[in-house]
């Protein structure tokens, strides 16, 4: 494939040959035998070199080994992944510096082997009228692996709950408010709630505050497959959700493991009594496929749903609570018949229904059954290094986790796939002697993530102040495609600047006149007051792995994927996202046929990660943080100004921290420019790398959100106030808002512009030349 044409940047003559001299270029080895210079930079030729090298059929084969069997958290399958890591890295022609593993005891949640989960429709009498699935419908043979894990909602309490159904919309606070409000009686009920919304824990969270004592989640449609339903519709067919799939997940409120907080979770640590720990859902919680919430929701009696609570099953969407006394339940599956046919396709689609039951379905009530477990296990994180020439004490870490719910084809496994070639071919330059990178690169595999990021999170714990002092940047690539139409990029805005730079020489995939930053504009932009329209990089929440190394470690980060066109699907994720239909044959034929996605992932990941370890200075654009500022700032001004003018609170310390701030990035920026046009003294070269590396450091403040767990950056930290400013000036603002003057709230109000004022004023001492305070 030829590069696509690019104008400008240091790079752009090289970037207009073909591969084939690219791979002419590589023939001749270079520097192999040049001691290490402290002028070290980054060499156009090791980039083109790299690019050249990355893949697409290689990281189809990591796909096909990665995703062969199940290998959920701690299971053999997972640690024979793990074996597999550690080959490839200590692999004497591709692999790295040296690798090895650290295992943590953590605390995980599964469900009972002995005991399934089920639910359960129960007459008066006790008789089950109907039971949902207990496990996905074999449709690929890939559902019926001996270690499938049944679905199951992760850290939902055992109980065996059992009352009139009512539905519940996405189970958010308003939701419940709502059925509260027209009179529905929620106590003992079992809520039937939506993905989407809120998180999944919140769901139960929300519910429990009205006395609901069970909560079903399931997927509808609508949300999920653009509408479609039906078994022809869906996988294998196309790359719908079928009917029987089941989004699993974890229930836990925070991340990390849940009985170490602020602990790494080695085997001596001081635990917590898990009777003790928090997060968890307070009532038992259960996810259902589609094909069975159907049978629930639509014999719903009692008002009809509001219109945004309808969805896509085929019927008019009621309340509840109960179900209605013409109510009819599809018996195909009653107790005896629960097992999943072996057979695969025939059951239960076009089954006829049995004679109404005898007895009235409308005081028929419904049984949520959860028999999960609370069990401490080894968890393992696979570590790589490659060590740096010039600066080993500096690390670009780049990770994804390894452990999924069922085969995990594209989460994690797409991430892990390119991650592998990306290492393959950094560790084959490496080892010929042919490349050293100037500052050391960690590749790491995580653990445990699906349960709340836990390898990553006790990682960040055992290492803190080393990887505080240390770290450049975090590259996070964990589903590397969600579909391939185009780029998608979450970040702090200092690396905004080195993602546009690989982008804009990389090929698009399918579109290989358009490189990926002009493909990436059509489908996300924004108009910059500085740049004018740039594509927009989104902002990192708690998603993946790179959740402790932004807000516990203030290191700045990035999460990048390939995803999907939004004119096309209003998909809320891919439709069989952690359920046993994410298989290599979902990928291979729906996904990303050809892997050219997977490649343009692992190009734009490999090229912003040679960039951050090879560039002289750290292509990390510290003024791009002022646009965040001021859109910030203006947004306080002109939502809360009047508000905070009433209570006598300034906000004119922040604006002059503000200007502040802008005044001395502007000045580095200046002065970074100055020097790269000479040849700079390596530790002037140092000191100011080390300015632009902490800078994301300066926001932390660790005593900012006492109610939070690990959340210390005063930029990025949840905002649940309305007004899209500092969050915790917004969240403070809101709590406020209908408190008298001179409360407890407004005193926060002010405690929050002081703890922001502060960090900016850091921040911009941070920036200023080192010899003034
Ligand atoms: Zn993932």
């Amino acid at each position: 494939m030829p590069w696509v044409k690019v104008l400008g940047g240091v790079v752009g003559a090289a970037a207009l040959l073909g591969l084939g001299i690219i791979l002419g270029h590589f023939a001749i080895p270079k520097g192999a035998n040049q001691p290490a210079s402290q002028e070290l930079d980054l060499d156009p030729e090791i980039l083109e070199t790299v690019m050249g090298q990355l893949d697409a059929n290689r990281i189809r084969e990591n796909l096909r080994e990665l995703s062969k069997e199940p290998h959920v958290a701690s299971s053999p399958r997972d640690e024979a992944l793990v074996q597999l890591l550690l080959q490839r890295w200590q692999d004497p022609d591709s692999g790295l510096d040296s690798a090895g593993t650290s295992e943590y005891e953590v605390l995980l949640s599964f469900p009972s082997q002995e005991q399934p989960n089920h639910v359960d429709v129960v007459g008066p009498s006790g008789d089950i009228l109907f039971t949902c699935r207990r496990s996905e419908e074999n449709l690929t043979k890939d559902q019926e692996a001996p270690d499938v894990l049944s679905p199951y909602a992760a850290y939902a309490p055992p109980g065996t709950p059992q009352g009139l159904l009512v539905y519940a919309n996405q189970g958010s606070e308003e939701d419940f408010l709502y059925l509260y409000n027209e009179g529905i009686n929620l106590q003992d009920t079992i809520a039937l709630t939506r993905y989407g919304g809120v998180g999944r824990g919140a769901k139960a969270v929300n519910a429990a505050k009205y006395g609901v004592a069970g909560v079903l989640v399931y997927t509808d449609p609508g949300d999920i497959n653009d509408g479609k339903s039906l078994p022809n519709e869906t996988y294998p067919h196309s790359w719908g959700l079928p009917p029987s799939g089941v989004e699993r997940g974890s229930y836990f409120e925070y991340f990390g493991d849940p009985l170490t907080p602020y602990l790494p979770a080695n085997p001596s640590s001081f635990r917590l009594d898990s009777a003790n720990a928090s997060g968890f859902p307070p009532i038992p919680t259960q996810p259902i496929g589609f094909e069975d919430a159907k049978v629930l929701l639509c014999n719903l009696q009692g008002n009809s749903a509001p219109e945004d609570w309808q969805g896509a099953l085929g019927c008019e969407y009621n309340l509840g609570p109960g179900f209605r006394p013409d109510g009819n339940f599809s018996a195909d599956r009653t107790a005896s018949a629960v097992a999943v046919p072996s057979d695969g396709n025939t059951l239960p689609h076009a089954l006829p229904l049995l004679p109404a039951p005898t007895s009235l379905p409308a005081t028929s009530q419904v049984n949520v059954s959860v028999h999960n477990r609370l069990v401490l296990r080894n968890s393992s994180n696979v570590l790589g290094i490659i060590r740096g020439a010039v600066e080993p004490d500096r690390y670009v870490i780049y990770g994804n986790h390894r452990d999924s719910w069922v085969h995990g084809a594209v989460d994690p496994s797409s991430g892990t796939s390119v991650l592998l070639e990306i290492s393959r071919v950094l560790g084959t330059l490496l080892k010929k002697g042919t490349w050293r990178p100037r500052r050391s690169i960690v590749f790491a595999s995580w653990g445990a993530e699906e349960f709340g990021l836990i390898g990553s999170t006790e990682f960040t714990e055992e290492f803190f102040s080393k990887l505080q002092e240390r770290t450049v940047a975090y590259i996070n690539v964990d589903i590397s495609v969600f579909a391939n139409a185009t780029l998608r990029a979450q970040g702090t805005p200092p690396v905004q600047s080195v993602i546009f730079s690989a982008a804009k020489q990389i090929p698009a995939p399918g579109r290989s006149s358009l490189s990926i930053y002009d493909n990436w504009i059509q489908y996300f932009n924004r108009s910059s007051p500085v740049y004018g329209l740039v594509p927009s990089l989104g902002t990192l929440g708690a998603g993946s792995d790179y959740a402790p190394f932004i807000h516990f470690l203030g290191i700045s980060s990035m999460d990048l994927a390939y995803t999907y066109d939004r004119s096309k699907t209003s998909a809320r994720i891919y439709p069989t996202y952690h359920t046993a239909f994410d298989t290599f044959d979902y990928v291979d034929k729906f996904v990303d046929p050809g892997f050219s996605s997977h490649q343009a992932v692992a190009r734009t990941a490999g090229s912003v990660l040679l960039r951050l370890s090879d560039s002289l200075f750290l292509p990390l654009n510290v003024s791009d943080y002022s646009e965040t500022l001021h859109s910030f700032l203006q947004a306080a001004q002109q939502n809360l100004g009047t508000l905070l003018e009433q209570q006598s609170i300034s906000l004119g310390p922040l604006v002059t921290a503000v200007e502040k701030f802008d005044e001395a990035a502007t000045a580095l920026g200046q002065h970074i420019s100055a020097l790269q046009k000479g040849t700079p003294d390596p530790l002037q070269v140092r000191m100011l790398n080390d300015q632009l590396m902490l800078l994301e450091r300066t926001f932390l403040n660790s005593r900012a959100f006492p109610d939070e767990r690990y959340y210390s950056h005063v930029l990025w930290a949840p905002r649940t106030g309305s007004v899209a400013t500092f969050p915790g000036l917004s969240n403070a603002c809101s709590r406020a808002m209908n408190t008298t003057s001179g409360s407890a709230a407004w005193a926060e109000v002010q405690r929050q512009l002081s703890i922001l004022v502060a960090a900016l004023e850091g921040a911009a001492a941070t920036l200023r030349p080192v010899a003034e305070l």
